[in-house]
């Protein structure tokens, strides 16, 4: 048996006949830049996500940017950010001038210590990015009241956990401006790049539907320097299709962890996910920790299992953040986790038989 790190077979099988018709009704309309489609889709996610307005974007990465510009984060702030994201997270804080600084993530729920908040601030502190990541909410109850106690913008990197919640409210609804990522790999995923924003706030919501489409509103009339960050009209029109399953696919993800969590209990020295009573996980990735992370992931390989490590070098190690004063050891979880991690394969669709097959070659691994 074969099981690749993640397979689209599944789901696309599920779409695949109205994603034809769609297409082919986008292709002889022949209008093909923030048409209907984009319309829509942005009502259908806003209405999802239980905010007020999204605001579709060329991917996650363009979404975070315009999201710090529209909260006015600029040169000279610092913004705090989890030690143990994906770059991205950084590489906006970067782009507007703004520098990251990092905070270690919690050593159970790998989503930032809301205990290690305080010690990260500064005078120049003007905003918070938490990361859902791998699919768990952060507690945003503890990230809310910091940042009101000290006068911050909440920006929540929502790439990885659409449609989860913590203490019953969505993930994506919880900050002044949130983004989310529609890369093909994420739980709602486009056929190719797309991002968006959500918030209750519509200036914030004006602003970036401004930004996004070189700082006009009408045609030819340009009120701020711009960009070109649109959706894609005819991703648009697939993400309101799969958007419609996003539900289904997170229970078969959820479903999926749970038979992980069942097979792999008491495996060797594996650490298996945690979530935190307050939160649901929608399993973006299925991620678990073991010293022996490169010899298991050769043996599954070798078997023809593939699987893949989130992240293997984190960002403060990066050559890219080597102008951060930072240095190895100063973040000892985050390089604990980018040195012990391994996500298994998990993608709706996937069959029971084959996380019984990934349980036995693992359990034959410690044996
Ligand atoms: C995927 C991802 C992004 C970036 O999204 P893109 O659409 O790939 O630009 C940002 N943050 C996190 C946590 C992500 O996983």
């Amino acid at each position: 048996m074969k099981v690749p790190f993640l397979s689209f077979a599944e789901t696309n099988k599920e779409i695949r006949d109205e994603v034809i018709v769609t297409f082919t009704d986008f292709f002889d309309k022949g209008w093909y830049i923030l048409g209907d489609s984009v319309k829509k889709f942005e009502r259908d996610y806003a209405e999802f996500n239980r905010v007020a307005h999204c605001v579709g974007t060329s991917n996650g990465l363009d979404a975070l940017h315009l999201a710090l510009v529209s909260a006015g984060i600029g040169e000279g702030d610092e913004v705090l950010v989890p030690s143990n994201t994906f770059i991205a997270t950084l590489l906006a804080v970067s782009y507007v001038g703004a520098k990251p600084v990092l905070v270690e993530p919690d050593h159970r729920f790998y989503t930032i210590d809301v205990s290690k908040l305080e010690q990260a601030v500064t005078s120049r502190t003007r905003a918070i990015i938490p990361v859902h990541l791998y699919g768990q909410a952060c507690d945003m109850d503890e990230v809310m009241v910091f940042a009101k106690k000290h006068n911050l913008v909440v920006i929540e990197d929502n790439a990885q956990a659409q449609g989860a919640k913590w203490a019953g409210r969505l993930t994506g609804a919880w900050g002044n401006i949130n983004a989310t990522s529609f890369y093909p790999g994420k739980n709602l995923g486009a056929l190719g790049d797309g991002g968006a924003i959500t918030t209750d706030d519509t200036a914030l919501a004006d602003s970036v539907s401004r930004l996004r489409n070189y700082g006009s509103e009408k045609k030819y009339v340009h009120e701020v320097v711009g960009y070109n960050m649109r959706l894609d009209e005819c991703q648009a029109a697939f993400l309101s299709i799969k958007l419609r399953r996003l539900n289904e696919w997170t229970s078969q993800r959820v479903n999926i962890a749970a038979m992980y969590n069942d097979t792999l209990r008491d495996t060797g020295d594996i650490v298996l996910p945690q979530v935190h009573s307050k939160a649901t996980h929608v399993y973006h990735l299925y991620v678990i920790q073991t010293n022996k992370r490169d010899e298991l992931q050769r043996h599954l390989g070798e078997r023809g299992i593939g699987t893949l490590i989130h992240y293997p070098i984190p960002p403060h190690l990066q050559k890219a953040y080597a102008h951060l004063p930072y240095r190895r050891g100063d973040f000892p979880i985050a390089e604990r986790l980018a040195d012990s991690c391994l996500s298994l394969p998990l993608w709706p669709g996937m069959t029971q038989s084959a996380v019984e097959f990934i349980g036995d070659t693992i359990k034959q691994f410690y044996r």
